[in-house]
């Protein structure tokens, strides 16, 4: 029986997404990818969908892709295994075309499930599925490496390290984009000791 904690919501989904058929993806995919990471994860990083690495074997980002991200995410002082990294759609779409709309809608209950399970402080998009998941009718060329508050988390859009991969002019600037993630995370930290510090004033305030 699930307990509510995020490991156990993130256990269900994972169980679920296996057996899911919510969706057509799941008819040619070999295994579904839920996603893995920290629970307590402060930042969550949200892909497109799986690959052939990936389909292969049930894990997120491990080809070349997940190579760079790994990197990317060192250049930015933080390991892999801080954050939670999942997709938009959970199952492989056919020769790595693009999800559908109603793919994408289908599998949102998932993502949905593990966000507000996590409650991360960023997350962070990569590509144009995820990106349009909070930002809708944007270009990635306009609006990358941008943080915009969104529910009271940050939500900052990059590029998807596939296609930063082999473009030298995408690789400098997905890299100093992830290079920002850290100066969010101590806004957020600040944001907070405002906070405390305001609610310990008020509580003095009642006190006298
Ligand atoms: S892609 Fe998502 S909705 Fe579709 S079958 Fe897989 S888990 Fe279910």
């Amino acid at each position: 029986m699930s307990d509510g904690s995020a490991e156990q919501v993130l256990a269900d989904v994972r169980e679920e997404v296996v057996g899911c058929t919510r969706c057509e993806l799941h008819r040619s995919a070999n295994n579904g990818v839920p996603g893995e990471g920290n629970p307590d994860a402060r930042i969550v990083i949200i892909g497109e969908a799986p690959g052939w690495h990936e389909d292969k074997q049930g894990k997120p980002f491990v080809g070349n892709s997940g190579k760079f991200l790994t990197e990317l995410l060192e250049t930015a002082g933080l390991k892999r295994d801080e954050v939670f990294i999942t997709n938009v759609v959970k199952h492989r779409p056919p020769g790595n075309r693009d999800p559908l709309p109603d793919e994408i809608m289908a599998c949102s209950v998932y993502l949905e499930r593990q966000i507000a399970a996590i409650d991360p402080d960023v997350i962070v998009t990569l590509g144009r599925f995820s990106m349009a998941k909070y930002f809708p009718g944007e270009k990635i060329s306009k609006i990358h490496g941008e943080a915009k508050e969104v529910g009271g988390r940050f939500v900052v859009p990059m590029y998807h390290p596939a296609a930063a991969l082999h473009n030298g002019a995408l690789r400098s600037t997905i890299e100093e984009d992830f290079q920002k993630l850290p100066r969010l995370l101590a806004e957020r930290d600040k944001q907070r000791s405002i906070d405390r510090e305001k609610t310990a004033q008020a509580s003095q305030g009642t006190l006298f």
